[in-house]
């Protein structure tokens, strides 16, 4: 029979332990080792079998089970000292408290995706994961940060493996009353709901879920109501599910729906109004139009409202790769905007915002990427060398500037300590170093530790994680088919005394997944190497379109069907944070080989290596700034031009190499330099006498050094210094007195843009320069510039000065600002500056005329530029 009403009833519980309904509602338990520790002691087995997820685990307790642990007189001490530390967590003063009042009063965060605990699977991969340690550093700092996402019903696809080793998909759908979070509620008790016009007089609505992650609200729309029709209740089905209009109207809820949440939020709570907006990825965009929409609703013009919205929006691209970046057909968004998204904006205006009229670009298309960099008067790409392939992908939104001065920032991403450093690394490191040093990642004094101890701590790390791979394979054959009967070889896979590499991420092409089968039979020779074996574990989803990440998984996994290596290498379904967690500290290397320079950061290396993993990868992402020689191995990447086949079998050869002649060796002792005199290899497998020092003092230093630089506490810090008090800054002077400053500033930028082509440097003198100058030589430079209509205070005169390529490239280059020295009359004007030779060699030096405005972050900000001649 169907339920013909479904009434969810909440766990009252006894006022002794009433505590613990707070601490399960706020996710701070899935980084805080002692509250999830409590979880797990109210009933061991009950706790495993909701995967560790407190809300579920309360729900399953009845009344006399609640009745025995109110009787527990150590649970209710404990209950009672956790519930005051929660609350001292979330109310006293953190590092952002000690800025001041430059630090913003509240920013809002937009993200698709969040990755917080696998209790709540509303992620994919690297972005959301991301996201949710952005969210748990800033609440460890005190950053006051409101989220925003959506509630997918079905979050991301569970995979498993079909006989023949093809990836299936199931989509198990999410109860949220059964989930760690709230409904966002009027006064009268009724849900609170948001609302957008959709085409045809229909509307989509949306409720507002919120979870707890430690200090942050993190509000999740949700559209699978009885407020909607059918079509608009599946909005929110998926992450990433559909394309074209789904999609779109999934990134309309999240960045228009978004900001209305946050007005609701704030109408409710009191909560201050956010003064920087943070777009994580191009998705949520459409934030930025339904705020220009309120500001014009309020009076301001297009422009007014534009400059206003800029200032204080902060925008991050993720991805150095065309197809990751969401793209839309113009008439379609233009299709949504017709139906009253907002009435008062105008549509050509919009649909300007996306649309990639540069060279290369296509008319018809709305690209959310090229919105955000136009929304957002600061940017950032994820890695430095992100920036600087993010600079160049986008230059054209900049043409006249040279790729350097385009005006995309970087920061590193980083990741969470307390999330994803293992339980006993973080025990070890507070026996060793005190409580603090653990949150902060700090391990400088990791080179005092004994080596047997650390060895002893990565062997227990590697053993733990054998266990899981034993019982995930185990698990996975039986859905593959196979009888109990006919896995007794599973309980033998792996081994606790082998070098262990680790490879697990998403399976887009351009990670590779497969390099590593390159040559199968040189693979073979190096897992099953008689002194210095390996063994590799492999993880990953393939985004379900892409048949050909699916093949990828195939070979792969049939590569280690095979029963000649199958003890040796693995691939496990259903790649996780929980499964994270456990694989990142067992592995002694975590493998990365993307396609140079398509991984924008990669994290997954920095969790392994705040375990005390070593990373051996191609210098891409975060790895190309922090490798150092010591910290890891480099794979080194075919020359430019390479044919993508040569490619790969060129860095697969060199990866190859350097696991028989480098990793392999050193992690068992015997590499010859180090072992000149020693007795001949240690028999793997038993416990060898001889420790590989140079592994361990690799691990302490990758340990001390790399881990305060990897960790989201810096990269967060990164983000409040460099990007959010800025835009603070610039928000809090573009809104002064009625906007004045926006006002202004886009009057100017109207002014500007119309008199820039009547803007010239007519001619250029160098005076009292010789023929052959030598260092230390002044010389002065005089520049004869018509400025039309504009005021010599509007606009920079810059002399440019570097080294001079073959090509008459200027580089290195160092930027002058030329001094108004007289007025010619009819609007030209002569500027000038003194210039000293400092540097021997060539040199030679530009001029140029760009636009000033005490508003503006950079010269390159309008893209307006005339260089002299
Ligand atoms: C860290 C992490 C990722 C991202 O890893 P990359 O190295 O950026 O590809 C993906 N999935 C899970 C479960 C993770 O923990």
């Amino acid at each position: 029979m169907k339920a013909i009403r479904r009434f969810t009833v909440r766990t009252v519980l006894p006022a002794a332990i009433s505590g613990l309904g707070h601490l399960a509602s706020n996710l701070r338990w899935s980084w805080h080792e002692p509250t999830a520790q409590l979880f797990h002691d109210l009933d061991p087995d009950a706790y495993q079998a909701v995967g560790g997820d407190p809300v579920a685990l309360l729900g399953q307790f009845d009344r006399a089970k609640l009745d025995a642990l109110a009787a527990d007189a150590s649970i209710v001490e404990r209950v009672t000292q956790l519930t005051a530390d929660l609350d001292r967590y979330l109310t006293e003063p953190r590092w952002c408290q000690s800025l001041g009042d430059t630090a913003p009063k509240s920013i809002a965060y937009f993200s698709p995706e969040y990755g917080i605990t696998a209790a709540l699977p509303q992620y994919s991969g690297g972005l959301g994961i991301l996201a949710g340690d952005h969210l748990k550093s800033a609440s460890d700092l005190g950053v006051p940060i409101v989220a925003v996402g959506l509630l997918y019903q079905a979050g991301y696809f569970k995979q498993a493996l079909s006989r023949d080793a093809w990836q299936q998909e199931s989509y198990p759908v999410l109860d949220p009353d059964g989930l760690p979070l709230s409904l966002l509620r009027e006064a009268d008790g009724s849900p609170s709901v948001v609302s957008l016009p959709l085409p045809d007089g229909r509307h989509l609505n949306a409720y507002i879920w919120r979870a707890d992650v430690g200090r942050v609200p993190l509000l999740l729309l949700d559209s699978n109501i009885p407020n909607n029709d059918d079509a608009a209740r599946q909005i929110t089905d998926r992450l990433y599910g559909g394309g074209g209009d789904h999609r779109l109207q999934q990134e309309l809820l999240l960045g228009m729906g978004g900001v209305k949440a946050l007005r609701t939020f704030s109408r409710l709570t009191g909560a201050p109004a956010p003064e920087v907006f943070h777009t994580n990825e191009g998705h949520a965009g459409f934030l930025g139009i339904e705020r220009i929409r309120e500001l014009m609703d309020y009076g301001l013009s297009w422009g007014e409202a534009l400059t206003a919205v800029r200032a204080s929006t902060v925008f991050t691209t993720h991805t150095p790769v065309p197809a990751g970046i969401d793209r839309f057909q113009a008439l379609q968004v233009g299709h949504f905007f017709r139906a009253g998204l907002a009435p008062n904006v105008p549509l050509e205006s919009i649909l300007a915002l996306g649309a990639e009229n540069y060279e290369g670009g296509d008319p018809a298309t709305f690209n959310m990427a090229v919105m955000g960099l136009r929304l957002g008067q600061r940017a950032n790409g994820v890695a430095k060398l992100h920036g600087k392939v993010s600079r160049s992908m986008f230059s054209g939104l900049w043409s006249g500037f040279d790729v350097d001065e385009v005006p995309i920032a970087s920061v590193t991403n980083g990741v969470h300590v307390p999330t994803w450093v293992d339980p006993k690394i973080a025990e070890f490191a507070a026996t060793h170093f005190g409580r603090s040093a653990v949150s902060d990642g700090d391990w400088s004094r990791a080179a005092d530790v004994d080596d047997a101890e650390l060895w002893g701590l990565r062997r227990e790390l590697r053993v733990q994680l054998i266990e899981d791979v034993r019982a995930r394979l185990r698990a996975s054959w039986i859905k593959r088919g196979a009888s109990d009967a006919e896995l007794e070889w599973t309980k033998n896979v792996f081994d606790p005394d082998v070098l262990t590499i680790g490879f697990a991420r998403r399976v887009p092409t351009y990670k590779r997944l497969t390099l590593m089968l390159r040559d199968p039979d040189r693979l073979k020779r190096i897992l099953l190497h008689p002194e210095h074996p390996v063994q590799i574990v492999v993880a990953g989803k393939s985004h379900p379109a892409d048949e050909a990440g699916k093949k990828m998984i195939q070979d792969l996994v049939r590569f280690t069907d095979d029963p000649e290596v199958r003890h040796r290498i693995v691939f496990l379904p259903n790649y996780d944070m929980k499964m994270a967690r456990t694989l990142f500290p067992g592995c002694d290397v975590w493998l990365n080989n993307p396609l140079r320079p398509l991984e924008a950061c990669g994290t997954s290396g920095m969790k392994a290596a705040i375990n005390g993993a070593l990373n051996l990868s191609v210098l891409d992402g975060w790895w190309d700034e922090m490798y150092d020689g010591e910290n890891g191995w480099a794979i080194p990447t075919a020359p430019n031009g390479t044919s993508s086949e040569a490619r790969d079998d060129f860095e697969a050869s060199a990866l190859y190499t350097l696991i028989e002649n480098t990793v392999a060796p050193r992690f068992y002792g015997t590499e010859t330099t180090e072992n000149a005199g020693a007795a001949g290899p240690s028999e793997h497998g038993t416990a060898g006498t001889e420790l590989p020092h140079t592994w361990i003092h690799m691990i302490k230093h990758t340990l001390s050094d790399l881990g305060p630089k990897v960790s989201a506490t810096r990269m967060v810090q990164d983000y409040v210094n460099q990007l959010y008090i800025p835009a603070t800054e610039a928000g809090r002077k573009a809104s002064a007195d009625e906007f004045a400053a926006a006002r202004e500033l886009s009057h100017y930028i109207d002014r500007v843009r119309g008199s820039f082509r009547n803007v010239h440097v007519e001619h250029v003198e160098s005076v009292g320069i010789d023929e052959e100058p030598s260092l230390g030589d002044t010389f002065r430079i005089n520049a004869y510039v018509r400025l039309a209509d504009l005021a010599p205070e509007e606009v920079e005169v810059q002399v440019l000065s570097g080294t001079v390529s073959v090509n008459d490239d200027l580089e290195d280059t160092t930027t002058h600002t030329l001094e108004l020295s007289q007025p010619l009359g009819e609007g030209r004007f002569l500027y000038s500056m003194d210039m000293t030779l400092n540097h021997s060699g060539s040199f030679g030096y530009g001029v140029r005329i760009v636009p000033a405005h005490r508003l503006l972050a950079s010269s390159a900000e309008l893209g307006l530029v005339e260089n002299a001649r």
